[in-house]
Parts: C-alpha cells; structure tokens; sequence
C-alpha cells in the first residue's frame, strides 16, 4: 500500500519516464495495475472498478476535499473541474488528472491535485473496508 509521500515519488518518476511506462500504481478499489492516477480515475469513472465506485461518487468526492476550490468550477458547470494553474476546464476528474501529469502543465505536484487524489484514494478504500465487514 502507497503513502501519500511514495504517491508523489512515484507521480514525479512517471513525468520523467512517460515515454517508456510501467504500470506501477494499483487501482485504489481492486487490483487492477496502471501507470498513472488518470488512469485508475478513468477506470472508477466508467464504473469498471469491482468496488462498485461510480462516476457520481468522483464528482462528489472531489467537491467534498477541503481543496476544491483550486481545481473546481460550480457543481452545475458543464465543465465542473479546472487546471489549478488555470490552463483549461474538464468534465472529469481524470480528464483534469491527464493534463496536470502532461508536461505542459506541471501542476501534478500542486497542493491541491495532491489533495484531491488522497481524498479519492481514502474514500474508495473506505468503501471497500465497510463493504467487506
Ligand atoms: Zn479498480
Ligand atoms: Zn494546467
């Protein structure tokens, strides 16, 4: 299981090494391997993830996180989430993960980004330990 310093060593590698990935992270939900945070985000969000996360659960999650003012628009937005370094909008966490990882934002070691995926990875894993006991 990864702590939240050995997500951003790993985060930071991944930036350095994207042309030959590894998958290395573990969906937070199930056993699944992929080589960044979009990616597991992207899994939960289309509800392929056995823990049963929904795309509702995401959005909710990443406007409950007590940093979602620097990554988020309005709840009724079209486009709900926005780059914290204000780049562009996204429909989706995952979305907004793949452009802070992208090497033309650089925002993946921002405060916030860093927040928002403890958050989510705390609430799937959260929703596991009470869906097993
Ligand atoms: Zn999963
Ligand atoms: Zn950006």
């Amino acid at each position: 299981m990864l702590n939240t310093v050995s997500i951003a060593t790993v985060a930071a590698e991944n930036a350095h090494t994207q042309t030959h990935v590894h998958r290395s992270k573990e969906c937070y939900g199930c056993y699944k391997k992929y080589a960044f945070d979009s990616a597991i985000l992207d899994h939960l969000e289309y509800d392929t993830c056995p823990s049963g996360v929904t795309l509702e659960n995401i959005n909710w999650w990443a406007f409950e996180c007590y940093q979602h003012r620097y990554y988020t628009n309005n709840w009724d937005d079209e486009y709900q989430y926005r780059c914290p370094r204000n780049h562009d909008n996204f429909k989706y966490v995952s979305a907004l993960l793949r452009h802070t990882e992208s090497p033309t934002c650089g925002a993946n070691q921002d405060r916030c980004i860093q927040k928002v995926k403890a958050y989510i990875e705390k609430k799937v894993r959260d929703l596991e330990s009470s869906a097993s006991s």
